[in-house]
């Protein structure tokens, strides 16, 4: 059996190198490192797969938010609610921009941002709502548009973990995760389900002024060349990014599926264990499992985490710590008793390796080591 990764990157590109070397040669020999033809592309291939009038490549998913930020007209000091549980990059950028991150607690069945929470943080300074559709599930995005139209607010989804997800509408029909909102801001850092062999991300949007707002600033506010008519930014998604995610774009929903299947045999594995609550789905979202993540019920998770790098089966907690007790975000003043979810999902949760690569016999292997030690502990 191969070694066991969280991801498998290597044995991911194995399967493509021919494709890809081949594109890589041709920027090489292009030279157009920077807004060759193949980032027009690429940015029309997603287009498509994403089902949104306007494409914005950006440098990264930080700088998408980042961007989505500065062209949704924020004033310093206005609030913009996010999840207390997720990545640092969404309150990070409300933080550098001089707005002001309100954190809600998340949902604990789906560990989304919460709509009744969302609702309940909203003052006469909220200006925005930054969902984030985690490990690769959809926030509850038809009450949260609705609480946005009802105080007149901007929606920003962060779909960095949930490229290719689909939103499920109660009537039945489906968007892509990141095409509802204003704005959709994704990321394609190599781990994502489509990453890039670099840095690379994108923001999503149907709306042809706001589109238009995100195009100069992610290129110093430029709308005419050396004439600045915003403050903006230099964040390029560059030309063999794009050669690599135009050609990956074709494998995501394939990816994707590989993921699902390995995630229903691990939960075929799990369902009986009391002690291990597994991902549950929820109605309005496929789910892609950027992550599959357990929560662990009355277990010492540290010695859990050390024995499975016993049997060599690597682990991941994501994510540690809230955000609302960063020392970055100290300052903000919290009552604890509002995020009793996300803390207790920052000491309960583990999450398990899940890649385009993983082999049943692998899958067993991880989950039968992982029963007996629940055992014995
Ligand atoms: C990865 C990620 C980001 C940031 O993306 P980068 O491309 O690394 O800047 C933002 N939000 C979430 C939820 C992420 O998982």
């Amino acid at each position: 059996m191969d070694e066991i990764r969280m991801v498998d990157l290597r044995g991911q590109y194995e399967k493509i190198s021919e494709e890809i070397d081949l594109a890589i040669k041709e920027v090489l020999l292009s030279t157009s490192f920077i807004n060759g033809p193949v980032v027009e592309e690429f940015t029309t291939s997603l287009k498509n797969y994403m089902g949104v009038k306007h494409v914005i490549p950006c440098a990264n998913g930080t700088d998408a938010l980042q961007v989505a930020l500065m062209a949704s007209g924020l004033q310093p000091g206005d609030e913009v609610i996010t999840a207390d549980f997720t990545f640092v990059a969404t309150a990070e950028t409300i933080a550098l921009l001089g707005l002001s991150p309100k954190l809600v607690d998340v949902h604990p069945g789906n560990f989304t941002i919460d709509p009744v929470e969302i609702e309940k943080a909203i003052t006469g300074k909220t200006k925005a709502i930054i969902p984030v559709h985690l490990y690769g599930q959809c926030a509850q995005m038809e009450e949260i548009i609705s609480i946005a139209r009802k105080h007149n607010l901007v929606v920003i989804e962060d779909s960095a973990q949930a490229m290719g997800a689909d939103y499920i509408f109660k009537n039945g029909n489906r968007k892509k995760a990141g095409s509802l909102g204003n704005i959709g801001c994704t990321s394609f850092f190599p781990s994502k389900n489509l990453g890039a062999y670099g840095d690379a991300g994108a923001i999503f949007t149907n709306d042809d002024k706001l589109a238009e707002k995100l195009r100069y600033i992610v290129n110093h506010g430029m709308k005419v060349r050396y004439y600045h008519d915003y403050v903006g930014v230099n964040s390029r998604l560059d030309s063999i990014q794009a050669a690599v995610l135009k050609i990956k774009l074709n494998y995501l929903d394939s990816y994707n599926l590989a993921r699902q299947k390995a995630a229903i045999a691990y939960d075929n594995a799990f369902s009986a264990e009391k002690r291990l609550t597994i991902p549950e789905r929820v109605p309005w979202s496929n789910h892609i499992f950027h992550q599959y993540t357990l929560k662990t019920n009355g277990i010492d998770r540290d010695l859990l985490i050390k024995k499975l790098q016993h049997k060599s089966i690597p682990a991941m907690i994501y994510y540690p710590v809230p955000l609302h007790k960063q020392k970055a975000y100290t300052s903000i003043a919290y009552a604890e008793e509002n995020f009793s979810t996300s803390n207790d999902l920052c000491n309960s949760v583990i999450s398990l390796p899940i890649h385009t690569e993983l082999t049943q016999e692998q899958i067993d292997y991880i989950s039968q080591n992982l029963l007996e030690i629940i055992q014995k502990i």
